[in-house]
Protein backbone atom coordinates (compact mmCIF):
# COMPACT_ATOMS: atom_id res chain seq x y z
CA UNK A 1 0.00 0.00 0.00
CA UNK A 2 1.25 3.43 -1.00
CA UNK A 3 2.22 5.71 1.87
CA UNK A 4 0.87 9.12 2.30
CA UNK A 5 3.50 11.79 1.42
CA UNK A 6 3.42 15.48 2.14
CA UNK A 7 3.79 17.01 -1.65
CA UNK A 8 6.80 19.12 -1.61
CA UNK A 9 10.79 19.10 -1.04
CA UNK A 10 11.27 21.59 1.34
CA UNK A 11 8.98 22.08 4.56
CA UNK A 12 8.88 25.69 5.25
CA UNK A 13 5.66 26.69 7.39
CA UNK A 14 4.72 30.06 6.80
CA UNK A 15 1.15 29.82 8.39
CA UNK A 16 -0.97 27.20 10.90
CA UNK A 17 -3.84 27.21 11.84
CA UNK A 18 -3.89 28.43 15.38
CA UNK A 19 -3.89 31.85 16.07
CA UNK A 20 -4.51 32.75 12.28
CA UNK A 21 -7.31 34.31 11.32
CA UNK A 22 -7.18 32.94 7.41
CA UNK A 23 -6.90 29.74 8.31
CA UNK A 24 -9.68 29.67 11.05
CA UNK A 25 -11.71 26.64 11.98
CA UNK A 26 -9.70 24.89 9.14
CA UNK A 27 -6.25 22.75 9.05
CA UNK A 28 -4.55 24.29 6.60
CA UNK A 29 -0.91 24.96 6.05
CA UNK A 30 1.02 27.05 4.15
CA UNK A 31 4.23 25.95 2.79
CA UNK A 32 6.67 28.60 1.28
CA UNK A 33 8.86 25.85 -0.01
CA UNK A 34 12.92 26.79 -0.33
CA UNK A 35 12.61 30.12 -1.05
CA UNK A 36 10.36 32.81 -2.42
CA UNK A 37 10.09 31.00 -5.85
CA UNK A 38 7.53 28.53 -7.39
CA UNK A 39 8.69 25.45 -5.59
CA UNK A 40 7.40 22.17 -7.59
CA UNK A 41 4.51 20.29 -5.92
CA UNK A 42 3.98 16.64 -6.63
CA UNK A 43 1.38 13.99 -6.05
CA UNK A 44 1.54 12.64 -2.68
CA UNK A 45 0.41 9.38 -3.89
CA UNK A 46 -1.07 8.20 -7.16
CA UNK A 47 -4.42 9.99 -7.32
CA UNK A 48 -7.06 11.66 -9.87
CA UNK A 49 -7.80 15.41 -10.43
CA UNK A 50 -11.59 15.29 -8.78
CA UNK A 51 -12.33 19.13 -8.57
CA UNK A 52 -10.56 22.21 -10.06
CA UNK A 53 -11.30 26.31 -9.34
CA UNK A 54 -9.90 28.53 -11.63
CA UNK A 55 -11.50 32.20 -11.85
CA UNK A 56 -9.82 35.28 -12.66
CA UNK A 57 -8.78 37.19 -9.67
CA UNK A 58 -9.45 34.14 -7.55
CA UNK A 59 -6.95 31.70 -5.65
CA UNK A 60 -6.86 28.81 -8.17
CA UNK A 61 -7.27 25.68 -6.42
CA UNK A 62 -7.09 21.62 -7.22
CA UNK A 63 -8.12 18.68 -5.94
CA UNK A 64 -6.23 15.29 -6.10
CA UNK A 65 -8.12 12.12 -4.46
CA UNK A 66 -6.44 8.86 -3.87
CA UNK A 67 -6.74 5.98 -6.51
CA UNK A 68 -6.91 3.03 -3.42
CA UNK A 69 -6.88 3.51 -0.04
CA UNK A 70 -3.24 5.16 1.41
CA UNK A 71 -1.35 4.29 4.59
CA UNK A 72 -1.23 7.03 6.81
CA UNK A 73 1.03 8.44 9.31
CA UNK A 74 -1.63 7.55 12.03
CA UNK A 75 -1.50 4.23 10.74
CA UNK A 76 -5.02 4.29 9.12
CA UNK A 77 -6.11 3.22 5.65
CA UNK A 78 -8.22 5.82 4.00
CA UNK A 79 -9.22 7.43 0.63
CA UNK A 80 -7.54 10.90 1.19
CA UNK A 81 -7.79 14.15 -1.09
CA UNK A 82 -5.13 16.92 -0.81
CA UNK A 83 -6.42 20.31 -1.83
CA UNK A 84 -4.06 22.54 -2.99
CA UNK A 85 -4.46 26.72 -3.58
CA UNK A 86 -2.66 29.47 -5.11
CA UNK A 87 -0.52 27.50 -8.19
CA UNK A 88 -1.32 29.33 -11.51
CA UNK A 89 -0.35 26.69 -13.65
CA UNK A 90 -3.81 24.24 -13.14
CA UNK A 91 -5.22 25.65 -15.95
CA UNK A 92 -4.30 22.95 -18.55
CA UNK A 93 -5.55 20.37 -15.89
CA UNK A 94 -8.41 18.21 -16.37
CA UNK A 95 -10.77 16.59 -14.45
CA UNK A 96 -10.09 13.22 -14.33
CA UNK A 97 -6.57 13.15 -15.40
CA UNK A 98 -4.19 10.84 -13.22
CA UNK A 99 -1.07 10.99 -11.86
CA UNK A 100 1.48 8.39 -10.06
CA UNK A 101 2.75 9.33 -6.61
CA UNK A 102 5.53 11.44 -7.10
CA UNK A 103 4.83 13.09 -10.33
CA UNK A 104 4.70 16.67 -10.96
CA UNK A 105 1.57 18.18 -10.64
CA UNK A 106 1.76 22.49 -10.36
CA UNK A 107 3.88 24.74 -8.73
CA UNK A 108 3.63 27.04 -6.06
CA UNK A 109 2.12 30.44 -6.43
CA UNK A 110 -0.10 33.72 -5.33
CA UNK A 111 -3.08 33.61 -7.22
CA UNK A 112 -6.12 35.23 -5.30
CA UNK A 113 -5.09 37.89 -2.81
CA UNK A 114 -2.05 35.62 -1.10
CA UNK A 115 1.01 37.92 -0.21
CA UNK A 116 4.06 35.64 -1.93
CA UNK A 117 4.45 32.45 -3.69
CA UNK A 118 3.63 29.42 -1.52
CA UNK A 119 1.39 26.33 -1.14
CA UNK A 120 -1.89 26.36 0.87
CA UNK A 121 -2.37 22.65 1.60
CA UNK A 122 -5.40 21.27 3.33
CA UNK A 123 -6.32 17.56 3.39
CA UNK A 124 -9.62 15.49 3.87
CA UNK A 125 -10.75 12.39 4.15
CA UNK A 126 -12.76 10.72 1.18
CA UNK A 127 -13.38 12.11 -2.16
CA UNK A 128 -14.13 16.00 -0.91
CA UNK A 129 -14.66 19.41 -2.33
CA UNK A 130 -14.92 22.58 -0.33
CA UNK A 131 -17.79 24.20 2.09
CA UNK A 132 -17.55 27.75 3.76
CA UNK A 133 -17.22 27.26 7.25
CA UNK A 134 -18.63 29.24 10.49
CA UNK A 135 -15.99 31.70 10.27
CA UNK A 136 -16.71 32.79 6.41
CA UNK A 137 -13.78 30.81 5.19
CA UNK A 138 -13.87 27.80 2.45
CA UNK A 139 -12.30 24.48 3.37
CA UNK A 140 -11.96 21.33 2.84
CA UNK A 141 -14.60 18.89 3.35
CA UNK A 142 -13.61 16.21 6.19
CA UNK A 143 -10.44 17.84 7.10
CA UNK A 144 -7.79 16.49 8.81
CA UNK A 145 -4.92 17.49 9.97
CA UNK A 146 -2.41 17.07 7.50
CA UNK A 147 0.95 16.45 10.39
CA UNK A 148 -1.22 13.61 11.55
CA UNK A 149 -1.70 11.93 8.19
CA UNK A 150 1.07 12.37 5.85
CA UNK A 151 4.71 11.24 6.20
CA UNK A 152 7.77 13.00 4.94
CA UNK A 153 9.60 11.30 3.02
CA UNK A 154 13.47 10.54 3.86
CA UNK A 155 14.93 13.38 1.73
CA UNK A 156 12.26 16.14 2.66
CA UNK A 157 14.22 19.18 3.84
CA UNK A 158 12.61 20.73 7.18
CA UNK A 159 13.48 24.42 7.58
CA UNK A 160 10.46 25.51 9.28
CA UNK A 161 7.51 24.05 11.06
CA UNK A 162 6.66 26.89 13.63
CA UNK A 163 3.93 29.09 13.93
CA UNK A 164 3.49 31.68 16.70
CA UNK A 165 5.29 29.27 19.11
CA UNK A 166 3.81 26.08 18.18
CA UNK A 167 5.37 23.05 16.24
CA UNK A 168 3.35 21.56 13.32
CA UNK A 169 5.35 18.62 12.77
CA UNK A 170 5.35 15.28 10.52
CA UNK A 171 6.24 12.05 10.91
CA UNK A 172 9.23 11.27 8.77
CA UNK A 173 8.53 8.29 6.77
CA UNK A 174 10.82 5.15 8.40
CA UNK A 175 10.25 6.52 11.79
CA UNK A 176 9.93 4.42 15.03
CA UNK A 177 6.52 4.22 16.33
CA UNK A 178 6.23 6.29 19.22
CA UNK A 179 6.15 3.54 21.94
CA UNK A 180 8.90 5.24 24.21
CA UNK A 181 7.48 6.75 26.96
CA UNK A 182 6.59 6.65 30.62
CA UNK A 183 3.51 6.66 32.31
CA UNK A 184 3.41 9.51 35.02
CA UNK A 185 0.25 10.47 37.09
CA UNK A 186 -0.31 14.33 38.15
CA UNK A 187 -0.07 15.66 41.56
CA UNK A 188 -1.65 18.38 42.07
CA UNK A 189 -4.49 20.07 39.01
CA UNK A 190 -2.39 20.83 36.59
CA UNK A 191 -2.03 23.18 33.29
CA UNK A 192 -1.53 21.81 29.98
CA UNK A 193 0.41 24.26 27.86
CA UNK A 194 1.38 24.45 23.56
CA UNK A 195 5.24 24.01 24.61
CA UNK A 196 7.75 23.44 27.20
CA UNK A 197 7.24 26.95 29.22
CA UNK A 198 4.74 29.27 31.31
CA UNK A 199 5.00 31.60 28.09
CA UNK A 200 3.35 28.81 26.09
CA UNK A 201 -0.43 29.42 26.05
CA UNK A 202 -2.48 26.96 28.35
CA UNK A 203 -5.13 24.36 26.35
CA UNK A 204 -6.45 22.24 29.48
CA UNK A 205 -6.14 21.69 32.87
CA UNK A 206 -5.64 18.02 34.11
CA UNK A 207 -6.78 16.75 37.26
CA UNK A 208 -4.88 15.58 40.15
CA UNK A 209 -4.31 11.54 39.47
CA UNK A 210 -4.69 11.66 36.04
CA UNK A 211 -2.36 9.29 34.09
CA UNK A 212 -0.12 10.57 31.05
CA UNK A 213 2.53 9.19 28.28
CA UNK A 214 5.84 11.22 28.45
CA UNK A 215 7.89 10.79 25.54
CA UNK A 216 9.91 13.69 26.14
CA UNK A 217 11.48 15.53 28.46
CA UNK A 218 12.43 19.52 28.20
CA UNK A 219 14.40 20.98 31.11
CA UNK A 220 11.61 20.89 33.93
CA UNK A 221 8.73 20.24 30.76
CA UNK A 222 7.27 16.89 30.27
CA UNK A 223 5.92 16.50 26.46
CA UNK A 224 2.76 14.21 26.83
CA UNK A 225 1.62 14.52 22.88
CA UNK A 226 2.31 16.73 19.99
CA UNK A 227 1.76 20.30 21.32
CA UNK A 228 0.83 19.51 24.37
CA UNK A 229 3.24 19.58 27.76
CA UNK A 230 3.10 19.50 31.30
CA UNK A 231 5.31 20.31 34.15
CA UNK A 232 7.38 17.82 35.11
CA UNK A 233 7.52 19.09 38.90
CA UNK A 234 3.84 17.71 39.58
CA UNK A 235 4.18 14.33 37.60
CA UNK A 236 5.33 11.12 39.67
CA UNK A 237 5.86 7.64 38.30
CA UNK A 238 4.27 6.56 42.04
CA UNK A 239 1.13 5.01 41.21
CA UNK A 240 -1.85 6.88 43.54
CA UNK A 241 -2.21 4.94 46.53
CA UNK A 242 -5.78 4.40 45.80
CA UNK A 243 -5.29 3.60 42.12
CA UNK A 244 -7.70 0.93 40.72
CA UNK A 245 -6.57 0.61 36.95
CA UNK A 246 -6.12 3.72 34.50
CA UNK A 247 -9.09 4.59 31.95
CA UNK A 248 -9.69 6.54 28.83
CA UNK A 249 -12.45 9.06 28.20
CA UNK A 250 -14.11 8.40 24.73
CA UNK A 251 -17.33 9.04 23.42
CA UNK A 252 -17.75 12.66 24.25
CA UNK A 253 -15.98 15.65 23.54
CA UNK A 254 -15.67 16.73 27.17
CA UNK A 255 -16.67 14.70 30.02
CA UNK A 256 -18.39 16.98 33.22
CA UNK A 257 -16.71 16.43 36.60
CA UNK A 258 -18.43 16.51 39.47
CA UNK A 259 -17.94 16.70 42.76
CA UNK A 260 -19.99 13.84 44.19
CA UNK A 261 -22.02 10.97 42.21
CA UNK A 262 -25.38 10.63 41.14
CA UNK A 263 -25.21 14.37 39.03
CA UNK A 264 -23.41 16.32 41.75
CA UNK A 265 -22.39 19.91 40.94
CA UNK A 266 -20.00 20.05 37.53
CA UNK A 267 -17.25 21.55 38.66
CA UNK A 268 -15.03 20.94 35.28
CA UNK A 269 -14.43 19.25 32.63
CA UNK A 270 -12.36 16.83 30.78
CA UNK A 271 -11.68 16.54 27.37
CA UNK A 272 -11.94 12.92 25.06
CA UNK A 273 -8.45 10.66 25.10
CA UNK A 274 -7.74 11.60 28.71
CA UNK A 275 -6.84 9.03 30.77
CA UNK A 276 -8.18 9.23 34.09
CA UNK A 277 -7.11 7.31 37.50
CA UNK A 278 -9.89 5.31 38.69
CA UNK A 279 -9.79 5.03 42.62
CA UNK A 280 -13.20 4.40 43.30
CA UNK A 281 -16.31 2.63 41.77
CA UNK A 282 -19.84 2.80 42.77
CA UNK A 283 -22.76 1.92 40.55
CA UNK A 284 -22.51 4.21 37.64
CA UNK A 285 -19.88 6.81 39.11
CA UNK A 286 -16.30 6.67 39.49
CA UNK A 287 -13.80 8.40 41.45
CA UNK A 288 -11.54 9.59 39.48
CA UNK A 289 -9.96 12.41 42.55
CA UNK A 290 -10.68 13.45 45.67
CA UNK A 291 -14.25 14.79 45.49
CA UNK A 292 -14.05 14.39 41.30
CA UNK A 293 -16.55 11.89 39.98
CA UNK A 294 -17.57 11.35 36.42
CA UNK A 295 -20.07 8.62 35.27
CA UNK A 296 -18.98 5.46 33.71
CA UNK A 297 -20.67 5.40 30.93
CA UNK A 298 -17.43 7.80 29.35
CA UNK A 299 -14.85 5.87 30.44
CA UNK A 300 -13.03 2.49 28.41
ZN1 LIG B 1 -3.26 29.62 3.52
Amino acid sequence: MEKAYFPMKYYNLTQGYINSSTHQGTYALDNAGYDTGKDPIYAPFSCTVTKKYVKAGHAYTVWLTSNEKILTAKGTSDYLTLMIVHPEDIADLKIGQKFKQGDLVCHEGKTGNASGNHAHLELGIGTCAWHKNDYGIYMIDNAVKLEDYLFLKEDTIVKNDIYKGIKYSFKKENAMQDTDYVIKYTTTDLNERTGPGTNYSQINVLLKNTAVKVYEISGTWAKIEEGKWVSNNYLTTDKPSNHIKSMEVYNTDSLNVRSRENNGPIIGTIPTNTVVSVLQVLNDWTKIGPDKWVFNKYLK
